[in-house]
């Protein structure tokens, strides 16, 4: 490992190199990884990975203190290990060799997830086509970019996802009926529900290409859909193919005229 600190009553470690995928604190949709870090006998708790900087004068900022943006010069991004004990236990100290576990099934679950939510906004932007009056930009399967424009929220579970879309002034403005939307939302979600069976059936590869090894290269989520193979920029983690899901299902909420909740829920396979 390569240090251990203690940051706002809180302990994190960093290695030289790490398989735990952490929260992404500017976007922060999938939590970072569990697990431990194992030396020897000796075997610590990490409650979940983040990312975390450090400058050239040896400066180290954990999370959202990180004062600047991705590939300023003068900083290397990391990852840290955000501890579940208050302290670097004593017998962690720089120069040590560590072995890192990654809690597997809380990550495969978060994966799960993570793809489901994408294949969700897809499905969501199809059967939303007919309400645009205007054209706007497209996705990645070509319709109308309803999750660009409207997303404001994203939050990735294991094995789910909750998206909340914002169906304001600006929305209306750039085309799109609002009030066509609340008024054939079951119609709506079971177009979507019927898409990704329809996907999930097909068994579709899944994979994330990137453009190399720091957490901050440029990292690109690709599934082959019946359609045509999509892909957009994503920091996240993925499923290698849909055989993975036995389902993935959403329900549509509108808790005010303002407001879109999509929950999307997965059945593994
Ligand atoms: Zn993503």
């Amino acid at each position: 490992m390569t240090h251990g600190r203690s940051v706002d009553s809180a302990a994190f470690v960093i290695v030289d190199a790490t398989p735990f995928h952490p929260v992404d604190h500017t976007w922060p949709d999938q939590p970072g990884d569990s697990g431990v870090v194992i030396c020897g006998e000796q075997t610590v708790a990490v409650a979940e990975a983040v990312m975390a900087a450090a400058s050239d004068d040896g400066e180290l900022a954990i999370g959202e203190s990180i004062p600047v943006k991705r590939g300023a010069d003068g900083w290397t991004w990391l990852v840290a290990h955000r501890l579940a004990a208050r302290e670097v236990p004593a017998w962690l100290v720089p120069g040590a060799e560590v072995k890192l576990r990654v809690d597997a099934g809380r990550r495969a679950g978060l994966s799960r997830g993570h793809t489901a939510c994408h294949l969700a906004s897809l499905a969501l932007d199809a059967a939303v086509v007919d309400l645009w009056r205007k054209p706007i930009g497209a996705d990645p399967l070509g319709n109308p970019d309803f999750e660009g424009r409207a997303n404001q929220y994203s939050r990735i579970h294991i094995d789910g996802s909750v998206d909340e879309y914002r169906l304001g002034k600006s929305l209306r403005k750039a085309g799109f009926d609002s009030e066509g939307l609340a008024g054939s939302l079951t119609e709506r979600e079971q177009r979507i529900n019927a898409r990704l069976a329809e996907w999930v059936s097909s068994g579709a590869s899944s994979r994330v290409d990137v453009d190399g090894p720091s957490i901050i290269d440029r990292r690109q989520w690709r599934c082959a859909l019946p359609e045509g193979e999509v892909g957009f920029l994503c920091g996240g983690t993925h499923v290698r193919s849909l055989a993975e899901f036995a389902s993935i299902r959403v329900s549509l909420h509108m808790p005010d005229s303002q407001l879109l909740v999509m929950t999307t829920t997965v059945e593994p396979a």
